[in-house]
C-alpha cells in the first residue's frame, strides 16, 4: 500500500444471506464504521441482488459503499434474469464487481464480456471492480504472469481511470480455499498489474489505481498481506459474512 492510494475492503457476500441476515450484518458493519474516529479504508457491500434495496437502506449515510455482484452489458432490453448496471445505479450502488472468477466458470464469461460489462458499469456511473486471476493448471504450468497480463489488457474497459476502475487479482485457487500465494508470489502480480496498467493508461493514472488481493484473506493473513507494496485493498468472501472477522481485516489495513 502506498499512502496515495485509500485501501478498499470489499465484501463479496455471493449468493447467501435471507433479508433478515443481510440487514442484520449490514447494521452491525454500519455501527462498525459509524465507531471509527478516522477509518483509513472505504468499505464495499456487494450482496446478492435480491439483498441490495434492503442492505442500501440498513448503510444509508454510514459510509460504507454498496455495489453489485455482476451485471448485463447492455443498458435494458430482452436479457432474462439479468440487471443492468444503471439499474444497480438506480439502487443506490456505487460500484459492480465485473469478471468474477465464479462468473467466468459458471456463466462463461470471456475476457470480452468482461471488458463491455466493465465498460457498461462506467457508462452507468460505477466504479467497476474488474476480477483476474490465474487456475492451478496455469500456475502449474508456470503461466501466472502471462494469464494476468492478457486477461487485464482483455478485460480492461475503455475510459478506465484511477477514479472509476479498481482491479482485483484472485488466483482461483486461492478462493475459498484457505490457500494463499507467498507474499512475494502475491507481490510481484500486483506489481505486473501496476506495470501493465502503467502502460496503458499512463503514470498517474496507475499510480493511483487500487488493486485488491483476494483469495481467502482472512484476519490472521490480512495484515501481511494489506502491507505489500502494491495492494491496496481485499475483496473477501467467505470471511466478509462474519461481521468480527470482516472488521478485524478492514482494521488490518496500514
Ligand atoms: C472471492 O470470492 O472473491 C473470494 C476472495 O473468496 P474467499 O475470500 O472466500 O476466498
Amino acid at each position: 500500500m502506498t499512502p496515495s492510494r485509500r485501501p478498499l475492503i470489499a465484501g463479496n457476500w455471493k449468493m447467501n444471506g435471507m433479508r433478515e441476515d443481510g440487514q442484520a450484518l449490514a447494521t452491525e458493519l454500519a455501527g462498525r464504521l459509524r465507531q471509527e474516529a478516522a477509518p483509513a479504508f472505504d468499505v464495499l457491500l456487494c450482496p446478492p441482488f435480491t439483498l441490495i434495496a434492503s442492505v442500501g437502506a440498513a448503510i444509508a449515510g454510514s459510509g460504507l459503499h454498496l455495489g453489485g455482484q455482476a451485471c448485463h452489458a447492455k443498458g435494458k432490453g430482452a436479457h432474462t434474469g439479468d440487471v443492468s448496471a444503471a439499474m444497480l445505479a438506480d439502487l443506490g450502488c456505487a460500484f459492480v464487481l465485473a469478471g468474477h472468477s465464479e462468473r467466468r466458470t459458471d456463466h462463461g464469461e470471456t475476457n470480452a464480456e468482461v471488458k463491455a460489462k466493465a465498460g457498461a458499469a462506467l457508462a452507468a456511473g460505477l466504479t467497476a471492480v474488474v476480477c483476474i486471476g490465474e487456475t492451478e493448471a496455469e500456475r502449474k504450468a508456470g503461466k501466472t504472469l502471462h494469464v494476468n497480463g492478457t486477461q487485464l489488457a482483455e478485460s480492461l474497459p475503455a475510459g478506465a481511470t484511477a477514479a472509476n476502475t479498481v482491479i482485483a487479482y484472485e488466483p482461483v485457487w486461492a478462493i475459498g480455499t484457505g490457500l494463499t500465494p507467498t507474499l512475494e508470489e502475491a507481490q510481484e502480480v500486483h506489481a505486473l498489474i501496476r506495470a501493465e496498467l502503467f502502460g496503458r493508461l499512463g503514470p498517474d493514472e496507475a499510480e493511483n489505481l487500487r488493486i485488491l488481493y483476494g483469495g481467502s484473506m482472512k484476519p490472521g493473513n490480512a495484515s501481511e498481506l494489506l502491507a505489500l507494496p502494491d495492494v491496496d485493498g481485499g475483496l473477501i468472501g467467505g470471511a466478509s459474512l462474519d461481521a468480527d472477522d470482516f472488521w478485524a481485516i478492514a482494521q488490518s489495513c496500514p
